[in-house]
C-alpha cells in the first residue's frame, strides 16, 4: 500500500516525491512512461562522451532563494551566465538587444546608456495600447529591430504571425541600454555541476520512494493500491480528451559531433531569419565539459501530433478556455492533485514548477 502514486518523474513529480518521502515519511510510488527520471530536464552522455540535454537546453535561473537552497541539497553548482547571440544580416549580435547590438548592426558608436535610450526613443513607434505581439515589440524597439530579431523567430517558433499572438506573449522585450550581455538577470544562474540526472538521482534516494520507469500509469493503476494520486501528465489525457485535445508545440533535434574543440564559441546562437532551425546549442559551453570533440544541436519547432513530446502550450485564448474546462473537472476530484506544466497547461520555468510543487507539499501536509 502506497500513500501516494505520483505520475511523472520530472521536477513536479520528483520534488513532491522527495518532500513527501523525507519530510512526511510517506510511501511513494513514482511512475514515468519514459525510460528515465528527470522529465524534460534529463541529460545524458551521448556516444561521443558529451553531456547533452535530451529534450533541449535547460538553463537554471531564479531569484527565489528558497528554490535555490532546496536544490542545493542535491547538487553542487557550476555558476554560469547564459549568453546568446542572434545571427542577423551576417553578424552574430548580442540578444537581448543592448548597446553593442545597436552599434554593430547600424555601424554606430553610441557610448552611453543615454545615447542608446535616445536611439530607442527615436525608432520606437508610438502605440498607446498595443493589441498584439507585433504592436507590442514595435512600440518598444521600432519596425527594423522587430523585423530583424523578432518577426521571423516568432513565426518559426509558433507558426503564428506576431499580429495574431496576444500582446502579453512578448509583454516585456528585455532591451538594455548598457553592454550587459547576460540573457537572464536573475540572482542565481547556474547548472548542476554533475548534470540534472545526477541531481535527480540524489533527490530520489529515499527508501520510501519506489520508482517504476517505462510504464504508463494507466497500465498499472488497477494493480497498485494507494491513498492519493499526484498527476503531472497532460490534463486532457487524464480525462480521455473528452473536451478535445490541448495543442502543443514540439521540437525536433538534429545532433552533430565535430572532431574539433569548439564550434561557435558560445552555448546558443539564434537564427531568426536564416535556415529552418531556430537555434544551435553547443553543449560544452553550457556544461563546462572539456573534450577534444564538441556536439551541437540544431532545434526545429513544429506542431505536436499524437506521437510527439509535448513541449510548449500554445498561448491562445481558445486553448486556455479549453484548459479551464478540464481544470473545472480536475477541481472536483479530491483524491487527485494536479501539478506541473502538462497538468496546468502552462509554460513554467524549472524554478516556477519547483516553487509550485513545494507549496503544494506544504498545503498537503498542514
Ligand atoms: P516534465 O518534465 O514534462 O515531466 C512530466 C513527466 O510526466 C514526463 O517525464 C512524462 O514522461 C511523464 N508522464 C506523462 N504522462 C504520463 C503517463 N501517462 N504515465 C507515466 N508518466 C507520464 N526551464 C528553465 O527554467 N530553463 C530553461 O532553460 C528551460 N528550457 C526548456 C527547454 C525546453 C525545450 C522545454 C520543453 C522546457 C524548458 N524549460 C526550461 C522548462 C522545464 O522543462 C519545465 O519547467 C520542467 O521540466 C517541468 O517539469 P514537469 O515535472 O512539470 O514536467
Amino acid at each position: 500500500m502506497f500513500d501516494y502514486l505520483i505520475v511523472g518523474a520530472g521536477f513536479a513529480g520528483s520534488v513532491l516525491a522527495e518532500r513527501l518521502a523525507t519530510q512526511a515519511n510517506k510511501r511513494v510510488l513514482l511512475v514515468d512512461k519514459r525510460t528515465h527520471i528527470g522529465g524534460n530536464a534529463y541529460d545524458n552522455y551521448n556516444e561521443d562522451g558529451i553531456l547533452v540535454h535530451k529534450y533541449g537546453p535547460h538553463w537554471f535561473h531564479t531569484n527565489d532563494k528558497g528554490v535555490f537552497d532546496y536544490l542545493s541539497q542535491f547538487t553542487e553548482w557550476r555558476f554560469h551566465y547564459h549568453r546568446v547571440k542572434s545571427y542577423v544580416d551576417g553578424n552574430l549580435l548580442p540578444i537581448p538587444i543592448n548597446m553593442d547590438t545597436v552599434n554593430e548592426l547600424y555601424g554606430l558608436k553610441l557610448s552611453s546608456p543615454e545615447d542608446v535610450q535616445t536611439f530607442f526613443d527615436t525608432v520606437k513607434v508610438q502605440i498607446d495600447n498595443p493589441k498584439n505581439s507585433e504592436e507590442m515589440v514595435i512600440s518598444q524597439v521600432g519596425k527594423d529591430l522587430y523585423d530583424k530579431f523578432f518577426k521571423n523567430y516568432t513565426l518559426k517558433q509558433w507558426e503564428i504571425h506576431p499580429k495574431d499572438l496576444a500582446a502579453s506573449v512578448t509583454a516585456r522585450i528585455p532591451t538594455r541600454t548598457n553592454r550587459d550581455n547576460r540573457y537572464f538577470t536573475d540572482k542565481y544562474q547556474c547548472m548542476p555541476k554533475y548534470g540534472y540526472t545526477a541531481m535527480f538521482n540524489k533527490m530520489l534516494m529515499s527508501p520510501n520512494i519506489s520508482i517504476l520507469l517505462n510504464t504508463d500509469y494507466n497500465d498499472i493503476i488497477k494493480e497498485v493500491s494507494y491513498k492519493k494520486m499526484i498527476y503531472t501528465g497532460p490534463i486532457d489525457s487524464f480525462f480521455d480528451y473528452k473536451f478535445g485535445k490541448l495543442p502543443y508545440r514540439t521540437l525536433r533535434f538534429e545532433h552533430e559531433t565535430f572532431n574539433q574543440e569548439n564550434y561557435q564559441g558560445l552555448q546558443q546562437v539564434n537564427y531568426p531569419n536564416d535556415f529552418d532551425f531556430t537555434r544551435i546549442i553547443e553543449w560544452k559551453h553550457a556544461t563546462g565539459q572539456k573534450s577534444n570533440l564538441t556536439t551541437i544541436t540544431r532545434e526545429y519547432s513544429l506542431l505536436a501530433d499524437d506521437h510527439s513530446d509535448k513541449y510548449y502550450p500554445i498561448p491562445r485564448e481558445e486553448n486556455h478556455a479549453l484548459f479551464n474546462k478540464y481544470k473545472a473537472e480536475a477541481d472536483k476530484i479530491e483524491s487527485v492533485l494536479f501539478c506541473g506544466r502538462l497538468a496546468d497547461y502552462k509554460y513554467y520555468n524549472m524554478d516556477q514548477v519547483i516553487a509550485r510543487s513545494l507549496s503544494l507539499f506544504k498545503k498537503e501536509t498542514v
